[in-house]
């Protein structure tokens, strides 16, 4: 059986985890299994339910500090961002374990003698396939709702975060029914086996196999949302306090190296050319400021890239965007270490066509761009194919509802980063980042439920 080995991108001699990959008639057979455990979770209710996640919190939580430096190890978090994420984890945890108790359907005036009422169910299996850069989170901010309507979880994570996902998969197994969350390990042909197998499927990923999963699973007919990319832009009023402004964004921009869906990519400054050059040098300043290093080191906010790969693409997009036209205003170089490091990168001068500004590159790279006033910044935010996250830094309340108004992506953060999300709000994009129903809050409750409607005569009319 072919096996998965997953490195640390600091240290790239260091194995982290090593292990199967399942195959499609594998996948299907763990699928058979999370079934039959799914029918006996259901029936045993709410409280069992609520009980059991709140003891995988319970026991996340004591292990905190494994949790986190393993986050580090394999995918090069700076470790404060690491243990953010398990205490984020174990608050997702916590509150879907309370979502139990959620009302599960509706009553309507009935139509003749009896009642009408609306009763949600779970799916059945969940497909849940995840990327690597929130190894913890991101698959808990799916299986938590998941299982807390009641579904069995069939969850492919990314190779890169094998050694994550074998530890979260023994947490949830220690307090779950036997077989009820199964995780499956391999690249693309698993990922389509679970597509293949699941009753509702959710994705977190690229646009380019996010957009294959969705169609595969609409023709066989199943629920399924997908979150992919960002091109996420950062707009600065003329009247944005330009240090803090640039703080923010330089850390949205920077922090773990850039590898968040929501990180800042573009910096479009409002005003005449002298101020668009100050937008420049403040932002440039405070990219300069960030530490860039080992992410064990407490104080690093950007560690490496994932892989040898990803370094290389990031490498090369700022080659090509060169070779258009743009300079390079601080990084451009891979930096110091063994690992996959690219020193944080600012480019300005490149075309707002031009690829480093329309697609994503998935690294620490961002550009900067001027617009004369609100309207050209909102269009030009607008322009590129992807709808995530933007962020608007300034303070007239005019200029702020305006481009709230106009721009087109599924969060808006005003005075605040791109990065970060709060999980018991509705999170998602638009455009070619998203697909489906928003994903975490009480929205996940809907997606991974299907409505039936019953009408109760309690005799005939
Ligand atoms: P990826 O698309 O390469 O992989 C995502 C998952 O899909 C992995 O588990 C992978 O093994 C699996 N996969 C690969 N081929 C498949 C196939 N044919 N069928 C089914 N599954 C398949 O993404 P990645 O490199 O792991 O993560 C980075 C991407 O994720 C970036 O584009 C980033 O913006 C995006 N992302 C989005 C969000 C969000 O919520 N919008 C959050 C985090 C990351």
């Amino acid at each position: 059986m072919p096996t998965i080995t997953s490195t640390s991108p600091q240290r790239p001699s260091d194995v982290v985890a090593e292990v199967d990959t399942a195959s499609a008639e594998e996948v299907h057979r763990r699928a058979g299994v999370a079934r039959d455990a799914q029918r006996g979770w259901w029936a045993a209710g709410a409280a069992a339910r609520s009980d059991a996640l709140r003891r995988v919190a319970v026991v996340l939580r004591e292990r905190t500090d494994e949790a986190a430096t393993l986050i580090t190890r394999e995918v090069g978090k700076p470790a404060g961002e690491a243990a953010g994420e398990v205490a984020r984890t174990v608050a997702i945890l916590e509150y879907y374990a309370q979502a139990c108790f959620s009302a599960v359907g509706e009553s309507y005036p009935p139509s003749m003698a009896g009642q009408l009422w609306t009763e949600r169910r779970p799916h059945g299996v969940a497909g849940l396939i995840t990327p690597w850069n929130f190894p913890l989170a991101i698959p808990i901010w799916k299986a938590a709702p998941a299982l807390a309507v009641g579904n069995g979880v069939l969850w492919k994570p990314s190779p890169d975060s094998v050694g994550c996902a074998e530890l979260l998969g023994e947490l949830l197994d220690a307090a779950l029914p036997d077989g009820l969350v199964q995780v499956v390990n391999g690249g693309a042909d698993t990922g389509e086996a679970v597509v293949d197998a699941a009753d509702v499927v959710s994705f977190t990923g690229s646009v380019a196999i996010g957009s294959q999963v969705t169609a595969a699973a609409a023709r066989r007919g199943v629920p399924v949302q997908a979150e992919m990319g960002g091109q996420n832009a950062a707009i600065v009023l003329h009247d944005a306090d330009l240090d803090r402004a640039a703080s923010t964004i330089a850390s949205a921009a920077m922090s773990y190296a850039g590898q968040k869906c929501t990180a800042t990519r573009r910096v479009i400054a409002i005003g005449d050319e002298v101020r668009q050059r100050a937008v420049e040098e403040a932002v440039v300043a405070a990219v300069r400021d960030l530490r860039v290093g080992d992410p064990a080191d407490g104080g690093v906010v950007a560690g490496p890239v994932i892989t040898d790969a990803a370094r290389r693409n990031v490498l090369d997009a700022i080659e090509a965007a060169q070779s258009g036209g743009a300079q390079v205003l601080a990084g451009g170089d891979p930096g110091d270490g063994d690992g996959w490091f690219v020193a944080p990168s600012v480019l300005t001068g490149a075309a707002p066509e031009a690829p480093v500004n329309t697609e994503e590159t998935f690294g620490p790279l961002v550009t900067l761009l001027g617009a004369g006033d609100v309207t050209e910044a909102v269009a030009l935010a607008n322009t590129v194919r992807f709808g995530l996250v933007t962020s608007v830094h300034g303070a007239d309340v005019d200029g702020l509802l305006a481009a709230i108004a106009g721009i087109d992506t599924g969060l808006i953060k005003v005075n605040a980063p791109t990065s970060g999300v709060d999980f018991y709000a509705p999170f998602g994009g638009e455009k070619a980042s998203s697909y489906g129903p928003r994903e975490q809050g009480t929205a996940a409750l809907g997606f991974y439920t299907s409505t039936r409607t019953v009408t109760f005569a309690p005799e005939y009319p």
